[in-house]
Protein backbone atom coordinates (compact mmCIF):
# COMPACT_ATOMS: atom_id res chain seq x y z
CA UNK A 1 0.00 0.00 0.00
CA UNK A 2 2.59 2.83 0.78
CA UNK A 3 5.04 1.27 -1.72
CA UNK A 4 2.26 2.20 -3.83
CA UNK A 5 1.66 5.71 -3.25
CA UNK A 6 4.88 6.40 -3.25
CA UNK A 7 5.12 5.57 -6.89
CA UNK A 8 1.82 7.69 -7.55
CA UNK A 9 3.44 10.54 -5.63
CA UNK A 10 6.50 10.03 -7.54
CA UNK A 11 4.50 10.18 -10.78
CA UNK A 12 2.47 13.06 -10.08
CA UNK A 13 5.68 14.84 -9.14
CA UNK A 14 7.37 13.94 -12.21
CA UNK A 15 4.23 15.26 -14.39
CA UNK A 16 4.46 18.64 -12.15
CA UNK A 17 7.86 18.84 -12.94
CA UNK A 18 7.33 18.17 -16.63
CA UNK A 19 4.61 20.44 -17.04
CA UNK A 20 6.83 23.48 -15.16
CA UNK A 21 9.83 22.91 -17.82
CA UNK A 22 7.17 23.08 -20.81
CA UNK A 23 5.78 26.38 -19.48
CA UNK A 24 9.03 27.97 -19.08
CA UNK A 25 10.13 26.66 -22.10
CA UNK A 26 7.39 28.01 -24.00
CA UNK A 27 6.95 31.80 -22.84
CA UNK A 28 9.33 32.96 -20.21
CA UNK A 29 8.36 36.47 -20.71
CA UNK A 30 4.71 35.87 -19.90
CA UNK A 31 4.84 33.40 -16.72
CA UNK A 32 6.02 36.67 -14.99
CA UNK A 33 3.11 38.64 -16.52
CA UNK A 34 0.55 36.44 -15.51
CA UNK A 35 1.29 36.15 -12.27
CA UNK A 36 0.85 39.82 -11.93
CA UNK A 37 -3.21 40.35 -11.69
CA UNK A 38 -4.30 43.93 -11.40
CA UNK A 39 -5.78 46.33 -13.12
CA UNK A 40 -3.48 48.56 -13.39
CA UNK A 41 -1.64 46.15 -15.43
CA UNK A 42 -4.20 45.55 -17.81
CA UNK A 43 -4.82 48.87 -18.61
CA UNK A 44 -0.82 49.95 -18.83
CA UNK A 45 -0.16 47.21 -21.73
CA UNK A 46 -2.52 49.04 -23.44
CA UNK A 47 -0.97 52.82 -24.98
CA UNK A 48 -4.82 53.27 -25.59
CA UNK A 49 -7.46 54.89 -22.81
CA UNK A 50 -11.13 54.88 -22.60
CA UNK A 51 -11.37 59.12 -23.15
CA UNK A 52 -9.02 58.37 -26.43
CA UNK A 53 -11.88 56.38 -28.41
CA UNK A 54 -15.81 57.12 -28.67
CA UNK A 55 -17.08 53.57 -28.40
CA UNK A 56 -17.48 52.74 -24.78
CA UNK A 57 -18.02 48.93 -26.48
CA UNK A 58 -16.04 46.58 -28.91
CA UNK A 59 -17.62 47.21 -32.03
CA UNK A 60 -17.38 43.49 -33.69
CA UNK A 61 -17.83 41.34 -30.33
CA UNK A 62 -19.31 43.99 -27.86
CA UNK A 63 -16.57 43.43 -24.69
CA UNK A 64 -16.92 46.31 -22.37
CA UNK A 65 -13.62 48.11 -23.74
CA UNK A 66 -12.70 49.37 -20.01
CA UNK A 67 -11.04 45.69 -19.44
CA UNK A 68 -8.32 46.99 -22.44
CA UNK A 69 -7.95 48.50 -25.89
CA UNK A 70 -5.75 46.31 -28.15
CA UNK A 71 -6.27 48.42 -31.27
CA UNK A 72 -7.94 51.39 -33.01
CA UNK A 73 -9.53 52.27 -36.04
CA UNK A 74 -9.95 55.45 -37.54
CA UNK A 75 -12.84 55.94 -39.55
CA UNK A 76 -14.91 59.02 -40.50
CA UNK A 77 -12.68 61.55 -38.38
CA UNK A 78 -13.11 59.08 -35.26
CA UNK A 79 -11.27 56.73 -33.42
CA UNK A 80 -12.91 53.61 -32.23
CA UNK A 81 -11.21 50.99 -29.82
CA UNK A 82 -10.96 46.90 -30.12
CA UNK A 83 -10.04 44.37 -28.10
CA UNK A 84 -8.07 42.78 -30.02
CA UNK A 85 -6.24 42.91 -33.76
CA UNK A 86 -9.06 40.52 -34.73
CA UNK A 87 -12.26 42.48 -34.34
CA UNK A 88 -10.58 45.49 -35.76
CA UNK A 89 -10.14 43.32 -38.71
CA UNK A 90 -13.65 42.30 -38.69
CA UNK A 91 -14.81 46.16 -38.34
CA UNK A 92 -12.93 46.51 -41.53
CA UNK A 93 -14.33 44.19 -43.89
CA UNK A 94 -17.38 46.27 -42.93
CA UNK A 95 -16.99 49.33 -41.22
CA UNK A 96 -20.69 50.95 -42.40
CA UNK A 97 -22.31 47.96 -40.79
CA UNK A 98 -21.27 48.75 -37.71
CA UNK A 99 -20.90 52.04 -37.49
CA UNK A 100 -24.20 54.24 -39.28
CA UNK A 101 -23.53 57.60 -39.76
ZN1 LIG B 1 -13.43 42.34 -29.44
Amino acid sequence: MSNHSNLVNKFILSIILLLSIACQHDKPAETKATSVKTDSVIAKSSPYTLDMVVNQKDLACYMPLKEGIGDTVHYHGKVYGFCSKECKKEFLTRPSYYVKD
